[in-house]
Formats: C-alpha cells, structure tokens, sequence
C-alpha cells in the first residue's frame, strides 16, 4: 500500500500536512508555523479559526445541513441573498444563484447570459468575449473564458476563443502606449473585437476587475471600466464582472469594480464570500437581466446538489456580518497602503522587482531580469516557483500568478494576506519576502 493516494498539484514534493490554523497563521504537523501572506488563494480573507464561524457551523448543523434546492429553500439561503443585495447597494435588485466553486460561478453568469437573450428571442447571441489575459476557471466553459495558457493548452480542442481583447496591462502596455495619451487604446479594443464577431453573435463581455491569478494584480487606468460598459451598452451586449478574486472587500472596497463606479448586469463571487470556511459562490444577475426570464421560463437552467446548501450559506452570511461589524473592508484599505509602501521601499533595494501594484490588500509583484528595460527572466528559470517555494520554506505562504508561455507576461506573485493582520505582522511578511528575495537573487 502507498503512503498517500491523494492527487495533489505537484506529486514528487513533500507537501507539508496542515493541523492547525489561528489568525493570520496555519501550522503543519512538525509544528512548523507559516504566514500565509496570500490567505491560501486569496480567499481565507478572516483568517483561521474565527470562534464566531466556527460557532455558526455548529449552529446551524444542529438546525439543518443540507437540503435538495428543487425541493426546499432554507433561511440562511435566503438571508444571504438579500445581504448580497444589500452590499450591492444600488436601486436595483440583483438576485443570487449559489453554486460551490468560482469557475462554477462564472460559467453559470455565462449561462444566465445566454439565457436573458433566448428569452427575448433572441438564440444567435451565444459568444462571449473575455481578455487575454485572464482567469475565470477551470472548467471546461470557464477555461475557454480565460486567457490562460497554461491551463488551456491541454484542452485547447475542446474551448472556444472566447478571450480576443488585451488586458489593460500599463506596465507592459500591448500598444506600447502610455496612458493617458493612449486613450485607452485597450477598452476600444473591446469594438475592435465586437465588430470582428458581430454584436449579433455576443451575449456577454467577461472581465475581472483586476486581473489576478493570470497576471499578478493588473489594475486597469481611470475611465477603463467606464468606456466598457459604454460599449457594453451601445452593442447590447451584457457586462459581467469577475469578482471572485476581488469581491467582498479585497481590494479595499465591498467590489472590485466599485473602484470605477461602473455597475455590471452580472457579478461572479467566490472565495472570499465565505473566506475559505465552506465552499460557496455565486453567480449574481440584476433585475434587468432577471426579468425576462422570470417572465418566460421562470428560473435559470443550471445547477448543482449544494446549489444553496443551507450549512454553506450559514456561514457565508457569518463571514460578511463578521466583515461589516469589524469594518474589514476598510482595514484592506488600511492594511493595504501600508503594505504596499513597505513593498515599494524593496523595490529600491531588490531590482528583481519590476513592478509592485495592487489596491487594498491584493497586490501583486512582477519579477524582472532588468528593471529598467524591463526585460523578464528566461522562461526555464522558473523564478515565480522559485520565488514561491523559497518563501514557503521560510514560513511565508505567497500565490503564483503567471499564465505562462505567451512572451508577453514575466513572472509575478500575490501577497494578498487576511484583512485581520497587524502591521506586527505585515512587517514581519515583509521581512521574511525580503529574505526570499536575497536568497533568490543570490542563487
Ligand atoms: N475567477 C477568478 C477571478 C479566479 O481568481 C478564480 C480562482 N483563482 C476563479 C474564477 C475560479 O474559482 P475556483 O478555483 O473556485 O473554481
């Protein structure tokens, strides 16, 4: 017999066994403490261990876990749909379809996208479009959505070629421009590709609001999202946000996109909805989208057997009412200016490091072989591995965010730690990065 039978990323590693997590801190079996500076994949946003989620856990099993969603609705479900209304917080309604992983979330936006057009009649306009690059899951709808080389490279037979538009990557512009004498040469591309498809064709256009585990936090310029939606609207094509990275206080404020003030018709939600406590997310569509087919098949085709699992659902709302009572959204804010200075004071010290960029507490680092000319490392220096596996045995847990093989992008991390940590314990992040960075440079 084999010790292990688990599949796991990369099997000829020692993976170290978790045992414990507390705060900002999780434990393996050897006692060996991490940091986990990226809260897993950006997701464990309260941290470890809160008494107050644990309790609702035990709570609301003793109540119900699990009910069959065609069968009953539940009120924890119901709850944190209206909580979800509540902190989008506009005059209109947007109502939640709960599904269990971010890919799912996305791939049914891009149902509920196709869906709103059929009901209207409307059966040719059953495309996408995303950007190059991008990342909105791993399954097979979710994979042709995204700009990703790596993870569809394998597949490629099977995914449509959803992502046509660039990403608004400043720091290598795909224009070679500078903004803001370049206009914003990357939303008009978004026309470009439109008139290229035909508006006729396209249900959707698909984009996170910042790009994360594709490009290492790519913020787009003022006037981005707004030129977007602009467009959006003019070819009827439907604006869905990819929140599932940047949702629910990440970035420093509730929604990555409420940085543009620009209101999406859908919103895709995962990983911090419930910061890691259950599997949980959401597909979110506004009233607008909603109404037809409300008045025509009455509710959307798609679903799963935890859609709406009452125990998840329980605690998904614990972990936003935690986050509004202890003002995390804004301690992101804090937390994340603080960081990130810390960060940039490296930048003078380290000139592996390119680029340090971000908002609140999701920022990303982009490594380079030159700083000036901003020349990436060689592909078979795997520096991003190199950079994450040095940190870990440090004792500091950083996320890899590279799509790989397309010659554009270099290689870049995300420090995206919980909302909870103390500048204590951002310093000594830091300090332990910094000894990743002087061991990777010296090597
Ligand atoms: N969209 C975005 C923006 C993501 O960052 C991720 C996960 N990294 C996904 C979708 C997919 O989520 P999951 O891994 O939960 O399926």
């Amino acid at each position: 017999m084999k010790d292990s039978l688990l599949i796991k990323p990369v099997m000829d590693e020692t993976y170290p066994v978790a045992v414990k997590g507390a705060g900002v801190y999780i434990y393996d079996d050897t006692g060996k403490k991490y940091l986990d500076g990226s809260s897993g994949a950006v997701t464990a946003s309260i941290g470890h261990a809160n008494p107050e989620i644990i309790n609702t856990i035990y709570t609301q099993a003793q109540k119900v876990s699990f009910v069959y969603r065609s069968q009953f609705t539940s009120d924890p479900a119901e709850q944190l749909a209206l909580k979800l209304n509540e902190m989008i917080n506009t005059d209109t309604n947007y109502w939640s379809f709960f599904v269990n992983s971010g890919s799912e979330a996305t791939e049914t936006a891009m149902k509920i996208a196709i869906q709103y057009w059929q009901e209207q009649g409307n059966y040719r306009k059953n495309k996408l479009l995303s950007r190059w690059v991008s990342y909105h899951g791993i399954t097979i709808g979710a994979l042709s959505m995204s700009g990703h080389v790596t993870r569809r490279e394998r597949f490629i037979p099977l995914l449509e070629e959803y992502p046509s538009v660039s990403a608004p990557y400043c720091y290598r512009c795909p224009f070679q421009k500078t903004y803001p004498s370049c206009q914003l040469a990357c939303a008009h591309e978004l026309e470009t590709a439109i008139h290229r498809v035909g508006a006729d064709h396209i249900a959707a256009f698909i984009a996170e609001p910042i790009v994360g585990a594709a490009g290492g936090v790519i913020v787009p310029p003022d006037g981005y999202y707004q030129q977007i939606k602009k467009i959006c609207d003019q070819y009827h094509i439907l604006f869905i946000a990819d929140e599932v990275m940047t949702g629910i206080g990440r970035t420093g404020k509730m929604f990555g996109i409420d940085h543009w003030n620009v209101k999406p018709d859908i919103i895709a939600l995962g990983k911090g909805m419930s910061a890691g406590y259950t599997p949980i997310a959401a597909a979110i569509a506004s009233d607008k989208v909603m109404k037809p087919i409300l008045d025509g098949s009455k509710s959307i085709m798609s679903g799963h057997t935890y859609s709406a699992n009452p125990q998840s659902a329980a605690v998904a709302l614990a972990v936003l009412e935690f986050i509004e009572t202890n003002k995390l959204v804004e301690k992101s804010h804090e937390k994340g200016l603080y960081l990130l200075k810390k960060l940039n004071d490296l930048k003078k010290q380290y000139p592996m490091i390119g680029d340090i960029r971000g908002k609140g507490l999701m920022i990303g680092v982009e490594f380079v072989d030159n700083q000036e000319s901003k020349q990436p490392f060689a592909r078979q220096m795997n520096i991003t591995n190199q950079v994450v596996k040095i940190a870990k045995e440090k004792g500091l847990l950083i996320y890899p965010a590279q799509a790989g093989k397309d010659g554009i992008h270099g290689d870049a991390i995300i420090i995206a730690p919980p909302f909870i940590i103390s500048n204590k314990e951002i310093n000594e992040l830091v300090r332990l990065f910094e000894e990743t960075l002087l061991e990777v440079q010296s090597g």
